[in-house]
């Protein structure tokens, strides 16, 4: 399965919105759009982008509002676009959780790059001799490559579906840790989605049959009961 990462822009310039989306698209990203705040929103909400592309000064809200709300609950890639070239913009979307802030007019190649970091920092499960983040972690026979999106076990592929691997790569970035049900639910499905675990349950099933060799005695992910899910170690 062809996993894309999927890039909110919220933007109500047409044109900049559809510059951005030509980029994106050119490069095989999954882009949804929103003109306006509340639009924006329900998109996060339902939708769950991996990163969010967000203009400060849209028609009905200022995007500092979204960029709040959105960090009461996850955090998601931020990335600020704006005209504003004050400072104190600047520091206050950062200061609020943006992960990174660029100034219009940008290039595609500039944009792009802040993607990937954004990203790679996101996902990034430890730091490389060199300083760059490492996009691979490794734990016992498993193989999580977060920048082709594939998990293999003993080299294999397991093919895991678009929010298996989220689930996997998020239990990854926190390997050896334990993420609560409800952790792992709002960062996978949003804040809307019903507090009952089944479908959480039912996709550690189907992800369990993928990488275990025995569902019942798992070796990778581990059930702490009535609290959450924990990732082996990693190496
Ligand atoms: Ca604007």
């Amino acid at each position: 399965m062809d996993i894309r990462d999927r890039i909110l822009i919220i933007e109500d310039d047409r044109s900049i919105r559809n510059f951005i989306r030509a980029i994106l698209e050119a490069n095989h990203y999954d882009v949804l759009m929103a003109e306006e705040g509340t639009q924006a929103y329900s998109l996060i909400t339902s939708r769950c982008p991996d990163l969010v592309i967000l203009d400060l000064g849209l028609p009905d809200m200022d995007g500092m509002k979204i960029l709040k709300k959105v960090r009461e609950w996850s955090a998601m890639p931020i990335l600020v676009v704006s005209a504003r070239t004050h400072e104190k913009d600047k520091v206050e979307a950062l200061d609020l959780g943006a992960d990174d802030y660029i100034t219009k007019p940008f290039g595609a190649s500039e944009l792009l790059a802040r993607i990937r970091t954004a990203l790679r920092h996101y996902r990034a499960i430890g730091q490389l001799p060199d300083g760059r983040m490492g996009g691979t972690l490794v734990a016992g026979g498993l193989t999580i490559d977060y920048d082709k999106h594939r998990v293999y076990v003993d080299g294999a592929d397991v093919n895991l579906t678009q929010n298996e691997f989220k689930l996997v790569g998020l239990l990854g970035r926190y390997a050896g840790k334990v993420l609560t049900y409800d952790y792992l639910i709002r960062e996978i499905w949003g804040p809307n989605m019903d507090k009952n675990n089944r479908i959480l349950r039912v996709n550690m099933a189907n992800i369990r049959r993928k990488l275990e060799k025995n569902p019942a005695q798992p070796q990778y992910i581990f059930t702490e009961v009535g609290v959450g899910y924990r990732m082996l170690d990693p190496d």
